[in-house]
C-alpha cells in the first residue's frame, strides 16, 4: 500500500483540493499516514498569495530532499498556486521532484498521475477519509477580477463553474457519508453560473440535499451580492447567517486602485443590506497598499467603526511580483507595521461587542462535540445539557463571555 502524507497550505479551497487529489492518489492505491517517515508519497498543495506562504512550501519540499536519499523509490508531488507560478525552474532547482502539478492543472490531476508512470489504478482502492461535519464543495475555480495586488488570476485563470449536477452530487454524498453542513467554495464564489442556474438557486438547492442541515459558502465578492440575490435567499432558514466579505480598503481611491470594482459607499450599502437579511459580516483588510496616504488609512478606520464588522483580519501588503502593484513605489515596512498596529487595536473588540448581541436571541446550533456548536450567524456556543454530535438544537442565549455563548437549553 503506497502511503501518502499530505502538507496542505494557504485557503479552504486548497484543503478540498488536497482532498480531491488525495481521491485519485486512493483510486490507485494510496492510503494517508500523518507520519512522514513512514510515506512513500509526499504531496505538498501550495499557496502563493503571500510570499510567506509560497517560501514555507518551498522549503518544506527543500527539506525533503534528505527524505527522498533515505529511499529514492519515495515520490514528491508539488501542487497548487506556487507551483503554477514557479513552475519548472522549480523542477531544475529540486531534481528529486517527481511531479509538479500547477492550480490550473487540478482537473487534469489523474492524467498527471498516470502520465507520471509512478501510480496505476488498483483493484483494491484506499480509503478516503469521512468529510468530518462540514462537507466542502468547489463550484468554481479561478477569477475574472484583476485586483492589482493579486497573484490568484494569473495562477489559477479565469472562472470555470462546475456544472450545477455535478455539485448537487458532490453535496449528497459527503451529506450521506455525514456532513451536516456545505461549505460551497470558490475564489468569487458568488459569481457562480451554470445555464440560468444562479448563485442563489445554487444554494436553494444544496440546501434541498438530503442530510444537509445547513449551507455556507466562501469567498464572495461584493458586487455580486444583488437585490435579488437576497431576496432568493431571505426566507431559507439553512443558508447560514455569516458572510466572509473583503473589504480590504475604506478608501474608494485605494479600492480603485486596487481594482476591487466597488466604492466606500457601495461596500456600506451591500453590508446593511446583508444585515437587514440577518448576516452577519466579517472581513479582510489589506494596510499599506503602495498608494495609501495617512487619510487612506483613517477612511479604512473610520469604515471599521461604521460596518461593525464580527471578526476583520488584518494584513500588510505583501507585493507579488508579477503583480501591477509590485511595481509601484512602496511605504516604508515601518509604516506599514504601525498602520497594522492601530488597526489590530481597533478591530480587538469587534468580535466581544458581535457576541454580545446575541444575548436574549433564540438560535440553531449545530453541535461540533458534545457541549459546544456554532450557531447559523457563526458564534461559538457552549450548551447546558449534552447533545448528540451534529444535531441542530434551538435554544435561547443567556449570556456572553468574550467569543462564547452560553445557552439556556
Ligand atoms: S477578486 Fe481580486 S482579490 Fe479576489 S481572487 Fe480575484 S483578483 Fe484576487
Amino acid at each position: 500500500m503506497n502511503k501518502v502524507f499530505i502538507q496542505t497550505y494557504g485557503c479552504q479551497m486548497n484543503v478540498a483540493d488536497s482532498d480531491e487529489m488525495f481521491a485519485h492518489l486512493a483510486a490507485r492505491g494510496a492510503e494517508l499516514t500523518d507520519k512522514l517517515e513512514e510515506a512513500d508519497t509526499v504531496l505538498i498543495n501550495t499557496c502563493t498569495v503571500r510570499d510567506h506562504a509560497e517560501h514555507r512550501a518551498v522549503s518544506f519540499l527543500g527539506r525533503l530532499a534528505a527524505w527522498k536519499k533515505e529511499k529514492p523509490g519515495r515520490v514528491i508531488i508539488f501542487a497548487g498556486c506556487a507551483a503554477q507560478r514557479l513552475g519548472e525552474a522549480l523542477q531544475k532547482k529540486y531534481p528529486f521532484l517527481d511531479i509538479l502539478s500547477g492550480a490550473k492543472g487540478i482537473e487534469h490531476f489523474a492524467q498527471t498521475l498516470d502520465k507520471s508512470g509512478l501510480f496505476s489504478h488498483q483493484d483494491h482502492p484506499g480509503q478516503t477519509p469521512a468529510p468530518g461535519l462540514t462537507g466542502y464543495v468547489t463550484i468554481m475555480r479561478g477569477c475574472n477580477f484583476a485586483c492589482t495586488y493579486c497573484i490568484v488570476p494569473s495562477v489559477r485563470g479565469p472562472i470555470k463553474c462546475l456544472p450545477v449536477d455535478d455539485i448537487l452530487q458532490d453535496a449528497a454524498r459527503k451529506a450521506a457519508a455525514g456532513a451536516k453542513e456545505i461549505m460551497l467554495l470558490g475564489q468569487t464564489v458568488n459569481a457562480y453560473r451554470d445555464g440560468d442556474v444562479s448563485f442563489a438557486d445554487l444554494l436553494n438547492r444544496v440546501s434541498e440535499v438530503p442530510g444537509v442541515e445547513r449551507v455556507r459558502f466562501t469567498s464572495p465578492h461584493p458586487i455580486y451580492f444583488t437585490p435579488q440575490f437576497l431576496a432568493a435567499v431571505k426566507d431559507n432558514p439553512k443558508i447560514a447567517r455569516h458572510i466572509h466579505l473583503p473589504v480590504q480598503s475604506g478608501s474608494t481611491k485605494v479600492l480603485q486602485e486596487m481594482k476591487r470594482g466597488y466604492t466606500r459607499e457601495v461596500f456600506l450599502d451591500k453590508i446593511h443590506a446583508l444585515r437587514a437579511c440577518g448576516f452577519n459580516i466579517s472581513t479582510d483588510i489589506i494596510v499599506g497598499f503602495p498608494t495609501e496616504t495617512e487619510e487612506d488609512f483613517r477612511q479604512t478606520l473610520s469604515l471599521v467603526d461604521e460596518a461593525k464588522f464580527f471578526i476583520a483580519y488584518c494584513y500588510k501588503y505583501s507585493p507579488r511580483q508579477g503583480t501591477p502593484a509590485a511595481e509601484m513605489k512602496q511605504l516604508e515596512q515601518k509604516v506599514l507595521e504601525e498602520r497594522l498596529d492601530i488597526l489590530l487595536n481597533k478591530v480587538r473588540g469587534l468580535s466581544d461587542a458581535a457576541y454580545l448581541t446575541q444575548v436574549g436571541t433564540v438560535q440553531e446550533v449545530l453541535m461540533e462535540t458534545p457541549h459546544k456548536g456554532r450557531s447559523s450567524g457563526n458564534f461559538w456556543v457552549k450548551t447546558s445539557k449534552a447533545h448528540p454530535v451534529g444535531s441542530l438544537v434551538r435554544t435561547e442565549i443567556e449570556r456572553a463571555d468574550g467569543t462564547l455563548l452560553f445557552a439556556r437549553d
